[in-house]
């Protein structure tokens, strides 16, 4: 018997209706021909202005996965959900800029989502992805210390600005910045910016936070040397630390570029580091901030039992669980209602700029036998209760 097994907690913002409804969708998603079809559909540039499709969508899968249009949109289901103890964090989801002024907009977003997070208890985070602030070509060319021109130069000084400005504008309004981890191959300007930001703010608490992908072979290391560092210069730490979610991405580029591969040889190695990692952190907890982002029952109990063997409160605010929002509502709202800090991420967005959100999520849920399966079953169960 799971500590995630009671769906009357799980479920309990649910209406029958909304069950019903999600019980449906999950069927229709495990559908990989289904899936597959939808996925190929709307990479049509059309599909979404389509006579009846927009309202569908977004009565079903983007009901499910998303909290609204807009950021205000947003804050009502994030008020929602916390009135069972689960906080959200806004997930701005309009992917693939690639000029300055839209980069430029992204910031003034994250600015604008600054103070709705210091006026809405709510949300305690701010997030972004770095690529949103600057083209990854120029994170690349940075982590591997290549001569940029002076176009180049220019463009980057703009990222670091556009990191500084918000990360200086969750400081002054005492709410944590959130970096996301990307592809290994813009990683290591990311990390070492963050980092930066992170000498810079973190100087009473953690506040900036940054995001290690333990699929990654190097990361338990860098954990490690990041803590000695921050021990030497006197500073707090912030971690997300998650699985990783670019794992054939990264093993094909690997290959078809010849180089070996950054990523764990298999699923028992990532989880192997991922729990070493959080042990390592509440181990040394006086330096760290922890976000645990994983759907993994197993991981999340164990953070459960090694808080508590630390003595360290389910209440603490430097100690966190994340999910996303529509899944695993029975791992979020069972640690809310033990307690704990929990926090999903809820994307927001124009139907048409979330489709490749959407379409990722309806993806990894498609296996029946993996988070589908678990979802529907879960579901069953808390409709059969009802009827009793
Ligand atoms: C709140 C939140 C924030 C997130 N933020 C980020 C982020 O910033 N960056 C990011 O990359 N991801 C992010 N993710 C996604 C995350 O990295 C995982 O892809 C996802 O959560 C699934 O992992 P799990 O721990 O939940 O579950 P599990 O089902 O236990 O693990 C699945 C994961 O294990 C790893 N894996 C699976 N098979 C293999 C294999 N054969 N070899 C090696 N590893 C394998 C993969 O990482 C896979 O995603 C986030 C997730 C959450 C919930």
């Amino acid at each position: 018997m799971s500590l995630f097994d009671n769906t009357e907690h799980a479920f309990s913002s649910k209406s029958d209706a909304e069950l019903k409804k999600a019980h449906y969708l999950f069927q229709l998603i495990g559908n990989s021909t289904l899936t597959n079809f939808g996925t190929l559909f709307f990479k049509l540039p059309f599909a979404t202005n389509l006579p009846l499709v927009k309202p569908v969508i977004k009565e079903t899968i983007y009901k499910q996965f998303v909290g609204g249009e807009t950021a205000e949109e947003g804050v009502k289901v994030a008020k929602d959900l916390f009135k069972y103890g689960v906080s959200s964090i806004l997930d701005y989801s309009v992917e693939g800029q690639t000029e300055e002024a839209e980069f430029d907009h992204v910031k003034d977003v994250m600015l604008h989502l600054v103070e709705i997070a210091k006026n809405n208890r709510e949300i305690p985070f701010v997030v972004f992805k770095p690529t949103a602030f600057g083209r990854i070509e120029l994170f690349e060319k940075v982590g591997k210390k290549q001569a940029l021109s002076a176009e180049e130069q220019k463009k980057w000084d703009n990222i670091r600005s556009r990191f500084d400005i918000v990360c200086k504008a969750g400081f002054d309004a005492d709410v944590n910045i959130m970096v996301d981890a990307e592809e290994s191959w813009m990683q290591d300007a990311a990390d070492d910016l963050t980092d930066e930001m992170m000498v810079k703010y973190n100087v009473n608490r953690p506040l900036i936070w940054n995001t290690l992908q333990m699929y990654r072979h190097d990361r338990l290391a860098y954990l490690k040397q990041m803590y000695e560092k921050a021990n030497r210069e006197g500073y707090y730490l912030g971690y997300k630390v998650v699985r990783g979610a670019y794992m054939e991405k990264e093993r094909e580029r690997a290959q078809a570029e010849g180089y070996p591969s950054p990523i764990q040889p298999n699923k028992e190695a990532s989880d192997r580091d991922y729990n070493a990692a959080i042990r390592f952190i509440v181990d040394h907890h006086e330096r760290f901030g922890l976000f645990a982002g994983s759907h993994n029952e197993f991981s999340c109990e164990l953070l459960i039992q090694l808080l508590t063997e630390k003595g360290i409160q389910p209440s603490n605010r430097n100690f966190w669980f994340g999910q996303l929002y529509g899944m695993s509502d029975n791992i979020s709202f069972n640690l809310a209602h033990l307690g704990y800090n929990i926090a999903k991420y809820l994307p927001y967005g124009p139907i048409k700029e979330v489709m490749p959100y959407l379409i990722r999520r309806a993806q990894e849920n498609t296996s029946v036998a993996g988070q589908t399966g678990r979802e529907l079953g879960l579901i069953k169960k808390e409709l059969e209760r009802r009827k009793k």
